[in-house]
């Protein structure tokens, strides 16, 4: 999956262009999990080309005086992360010192780069777009991201130059990626399973052009370990901006089956780490957490427990997920990490048969049925499992539109209770019948 930035100072229009961009997608999505998070990251699909697109702006959090500083190292992470970088630039307002800095970043890099100018809304801004040209990067695109002018055009070349995705699954081993903040123990922990050299099987080129795919054999079971932990940058960056952990993520989570996601007890379940389960999550990945450093925790009886349901408290609505806590540093469960990886790997490619589907869910159904919705009553007849990747399933009804989303989450709820597909987003489609 390519990835493409948006990159530009505060106020261009870069939250209005990403909305506009993954709106259907979104919509699809959200609908399902009820869930709304992390409003910067979403799938995009223009003539029939898939990509992920990143709103940097979205993770400014900077004061004014640091606020130019993080902007140029959002740009230096895009440029080395991104497979396109749209540059935003504001028609209504001019070149700003600021864009001058971006372009300079910019002007230095291989990679396509698009110079979007924004609020190109009338004839008259079409002429002020001109003086854009002088920000040395070549041609520039002039659109409205509010009304949607010049978006179409913009989004023809973009997919034009992103590689073709075509992924080639080398082999069907599970693809766990350790995902996570910056001195979780994500390292520490492939270093161990690493253990000793014999336990790699092969390497083997990576998906993509900086992760590397290395295959296990390790505690009895074979898997390839999707690694961007162990690429290092090369330029000095600030690990602890979350965009940064984030552009880390989002490749290994999109090549993944299962992702591990490991945090430091010390620091808890922080809204970091919560991004990056969302991610996950929305990528429809199979989930295991664990909760590192276990040693550095005082213990009473409860501990666990208590931290557990903390955890959980911030995973609502979908807090079927295995949490494991573990202390590489002591070695402490490291097998129990990955047989879990592994049973979640099961539960994502779990396929249940129609006839025992309809024969468990139907009888609950009738007992509780879809809440009428303005006088309508809406009959559910059968239920399958669709041939995806991961768990989708179809509830064929007379009037799929009546049914509210609290429904298919008992629907969900019913299908997590009867079958065991804990650490795996599901999804729950009504269709016409
Ligand atoms: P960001 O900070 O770069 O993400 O900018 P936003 O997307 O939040 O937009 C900043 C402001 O510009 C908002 O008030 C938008 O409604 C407005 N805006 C965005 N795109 C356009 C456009 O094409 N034309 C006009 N006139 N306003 C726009
Ligand atoms: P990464 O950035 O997520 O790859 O994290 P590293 O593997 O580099 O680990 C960050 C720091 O945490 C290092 O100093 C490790 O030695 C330490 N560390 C890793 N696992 C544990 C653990 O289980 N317990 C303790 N106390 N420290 C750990």
């Amino acid at each position: 999956m390519s990835i493409v930035a948006i990159v530009g100072r505060p106020n261009v229009g870069k939250s209005t262009l990403f909305n506009r961009m993954i709106q259907r997608r979104e919509a699809i999505t959200d609908s399902v999990s009820g869930v709304t998070r992390d409003r910067h990251y979403g799938r995009s699909d223009w003539n029939g080309k898939e990509f992920s697109l990143i709103d940097t702006g979205g993770y400014v959090v900077g004061s004014d005086d640091i606020f130019e500083e993080e902007i140029d190292q959002q740009v230096e992470l895009a440029i080395d992360e991104a497979d396109a970088i749209l540059f935003m630039v504001n028609a209504e307002e001019g070149i700003t010192p600021m864009d001058e800095d971006v372009a300079t970043l910019l002007r230095k890099v291989t990679k396509p780069v698009f110079l979007v100018v924004n609020k190109v809304d009338n004839n008259q801004r079409e002429q002020d777009a001109y003086e854009f040209y002088n920000l040395g990067l070549g041609e520039y695109y002039s659109i409205s991201s509010m009304n949607g002018s010049g978006t179409g055009d913009l989004l023809d070349e973009v997919v034009k130059i992103l590689p073709d995705t075509e992924e080639e699954k080398v082999d069907d081993l599970p693809r766990f990626a350790v995902v996570g903040r910056p001195n979780a123990g994500k390292s520490s922990f492939i270093n161990a399973l690493i253990g000793e050299e014999r336990y790699i099987v092969t390497d083997i080129a990576g998906t993509t052009r900086d992760s590397i795919d290395t295959k296990y054999n390790r505690f009895g079971f074979e898997f390839n370990l999707v690694d961007t932990a162990g690429i290092r940058r090369k330029k000095k960056v600030r690990e602890d901006l979350e965009f940064y952990s984030v552009m880390r993520s989002v490749r290994a989570i999109e090549h993944a089956d299962v992702c591990i996601l490991m945090l430091d007890a010390t620091r808890g379940f922080d809204g970091q780490v919560q991004n990056i389960f969302w991610l996950a999550e929305r990528n429809r990945k199979g989930i295991v957490v664990l909760v590192n450093k276990w040693d550095l925790v005082d213990k009473e009886t409860n501990t666990a427990k208590e931290y557990e349901a903390m955890i959980r408290k911030e995973m609502e609505p979908f807090t079927d997920v295995p949490i494991v806590f573990i202390s590489v540093m002591n070695k402490q469960r490291i097998h129990k990490a990955i047989e879990t990886a592994v049973a979640v790997y099961k539960n994502r490619s779990k396929k249940i048969k129609t006839s025992q589907l309809n024969e468990v869910l139907l009888p609950l159904i009738e007992n509780y049925p879809p809440p009428s919705l303005k006088g309508k009553f809406v009959k559910i007849k059968f239920i399958t499992q669709l041939p995806t990747p991961q768990p989708q399933f179809a509830f064929f009804c007379n009037l799929p539109q009546y049914v509210r989303d609290s429904y298919k989450r008992y629907l969900e709820n019913q299908l997590r209770k009867h079958f065991d597909f804990n650490g795996v987003p599901i999804s729950v489609y009504m269709r016409k019948k």
